[in-house]
C-alpha cells in the first residue's frame, strides 16, 4: 500500500464525504469498514427517508463540554455549503417543515448510494469487512492492524461513529483506539433513545400515541418541556418529545437522581377550557357511563389510568361534581410518570460524550497531540438535537478534513 495513502476507518457519514473531498484534491484515499455495507446508520436514518440536514443550523443545537469547539467547526459551513456538496453529487434537497431537509428522492438509500458512486468514480478504495484493531505510530507512518491484515498510512481518519446503535455498526471502537493513542474520553451517555418506566399502567396503555406535552422534573425541579408525539409502550414511552427530553433524562439517570414526567394529554385547552368543555359536554341526568362520555375527549385506553389518578369513581356522570371534573381536569393535564432507564445505546441515535474535542483542532479536526491523526462526526464529544443536527455536523467535519488531510 502507498505509504502517502489517507486511511479513514469508518464508512459512515463522516467518512464517505472526507474521502470524496480528499479524493477531489488529488489524495489517494482508502476506506477500511467493519461492516458488509457502507453507511448503515444512513439507511435507516428519518424512517428511511434520511434527516440530512437542517435550514436553521445554529452551535445552539448542539451539545458538548467545550462548546467552542461546535461553534469553530460551524463557522464558514453553513447549509448552503452541505447543500452545495450534496447537488455536487447528483442529491438535490428539500426543506420540509420546521428547517428539516431531506433528499428530493426522500429516500435515505440515494445518499448512501450516491456517496458511494461518487467516492468509488474518484478511485476511493473501500474495504469492507474489515475491522481496525490497533493502530501503532511509527516515526514514519501509522500502523493499522485489522482482521484481514495490516495496512500503513501516512495519515488516518477516525471515523468511527459513537457508541449508539450497535445492531448499526455503533461500537466503541474509535473510542479505544483514540484513547490509545493518547486522547481523553468524555463519558457517553444515550440520547435520542427511548425512556422505560416501571409504572404498570403504563403497558395497559400501550399503543396510544397523541400530541402532548412532557415536562422533566429531576428530583422534584423543573428541567424543561417538549411538545410533540406521546407514544406510550409497553416498556414506557417514545415519541418525538420523548426523544427531545432524553438528553437530559439520561444524563440525571446517570447521576441516580429521580425522573419524572408531567404529561398534559390536552396541551391545546388551558385547565379553565378543558373544565368548561366537561362541565358542558356530561350532562348530570343522563345515566351514560362516565368512562363512555370521556371517550369523547380521550383515546379509550387512556381513560382507565385517568379516572384511577384522578381517584374519580367509575360510575354514572351522576355522581360527577365540579370536584370531580377539577380532579379530572388536573390529572389530563398533569399526568405523572416516573422513569426507571433509557433503552440504553441500541435504542438511541446518538451518544453524548466522546472524545474530548479540546485535544482537536476545530478547523481541521486533526488531533492536536499526534500529527496527521485526524477525526469527524460522531466520536467527537458533539451532539445534535433531532431535526438533521446530527448528520449536518458529520458532513461538515467530513469537508473539513478532507480539505487538508
Ligand atoms: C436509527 C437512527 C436514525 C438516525 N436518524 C438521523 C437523522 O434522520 N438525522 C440526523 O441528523 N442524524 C440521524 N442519526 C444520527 C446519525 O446517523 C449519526 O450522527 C451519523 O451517522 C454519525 O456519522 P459518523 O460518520 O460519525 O458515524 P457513522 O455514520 O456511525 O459511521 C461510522 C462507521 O464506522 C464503522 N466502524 C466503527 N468501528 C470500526 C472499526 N473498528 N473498524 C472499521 N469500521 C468501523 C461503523 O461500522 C460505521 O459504518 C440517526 C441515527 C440512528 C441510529
Amino acid at each position: 500500500m502507498n505509504n502517502e495513502t489517507l486511511i479513514i476507518i469508518g464508512a459512515g457519514a463522516s467518512g464517505l464525504v472526507a474521502s470524496i473531498v480528499a479524493s477531489r484534491r488529488g489524495k489517494s484515499v482508502t476506506i477500511l469498514e467493519q461492516q458488509t455495507k457502507v453507511g448503515r446508520k444512513i439507511l435507516a436514518s428519518g424512517n428511511g427517508k434520511c434527516n440530512i440536514t437542517n435550514r436553521t443550523i445554529s452551535p445552539t443545537r448542539y451539545h458538548s463540554h467545550n462548546p467552542t469547539f461546535i461553534s469553530e467547526v460551524l463557522k464558514e459551513y453553513p447549509y448552503a455549503i452541505v447543500e452545495k456538496f450534496f447537488t455536487s453529487i447528483g442529491l438535490p434537497l428539500v426543506e420540509t417543515q420546521e428547517g428539516k431537509v431531506f433528499p428530493l428522492s426522500m429516500q435515505a438509500s440515494s445518499v448512501v448510494e450516491l456517496l458511494l458512486y461518487e467516492a468509488q468514480s474518484l478511485g476511493v478504495e473501500i474495504i469492507c469487512d474489515t475491522k481496525v484493531t490497533d493502530i501503532c505510530q511509527t516515526s514514519r507512518h501509522f500502523q493499522l492492524e485489522t482482521t484481514q491484515g495490516d495496512y500503513r498510512a501516512s495519515k488516518i481518519l477516525l471515523a468511527t461513529g459513537s457508541v449508539a446503535a450497535p445492531q448499526l455498526g455503533g461500537s466503541n471502537d474509535g473510542y479505544a483506539l483514540a484513547t490509545k493513542l493518547g486522547h481523553s474520553l468524555i463519558k457517553r451517555h444515550p440520547s435520542l433513545v427511548q425512556l422505560c418506566s416501571q409504572e404498570p399502567w403504563v403497558k395497559q396503555c400501550a399503543g396510544v400515541k397523541i400530541t402532548g406535552v412532557a415536562t422533566l422534573y429531576a428530583n422534584g425541579v423543573y428541567i424543561t418541556q417538549k411538545q410533540g408525539d406521546l407514544l406510550f409502550t409497553p416498556y414506557g414511552i417514545s415519541g418525538l418529545a420523548i426523544l427531545d427530553l432524553s438528553r437530559e433524562v439520561s444524563s440525571r439517570l446517570a447521576q441516580y437522581d429521580y425522573c419524572e414526567l408531567s404529561l398534559d394529554l390536552m396541551p391545546t385547552y388551558t385547565k379553565e377550557q378543558l373544565t368548561t368543555l366537561l362541565l358542558s359536554q356530561i350532562h348530570p341526568t343522563s345515566h351514560k357511563p362516565l368512562t363512555l362520555w370521556l371517550q369523547g375527549f380521550l383515546n379509550k385506553k387512556l381513560i382507565h389510568t385517568i379516572l384511577s389518578h384522578a381517584k374519580t369513581k367509575v360510575t354514572t356522570e351522576g355522581e360527577l361534581n365540579r370536584k370531580a371534573i377539577n380532579q379530572l381536569v388536573h390529572t389530563i393535564k398533569n399526568l405523572k410518570l416516573s422513569l426507571s432507564d433509557t433503552k440504553g445505546f441500541r435504542g438511541a441515535e446518538v451518544a453524548t460524550g466522546g472524545i474530548d474535542t479540546t485535544e482537536v483542532t476545530p478547523q481541521t479536526m486533526e488531533s492536536k497531540l499526534i500529527p496527521n491523526l485526524f477525526f469527524s462526526g460522531e466520536i467527537l464529544d458533539v451532539d445534535g438535537d433531532r431535526g438533521g443536527f446530527n448528520f449536518h455536523f458529520a458532513w461538515v467535519c467530513g469537508l473539513r478534513v478532507g480539505g487538508v488531510a
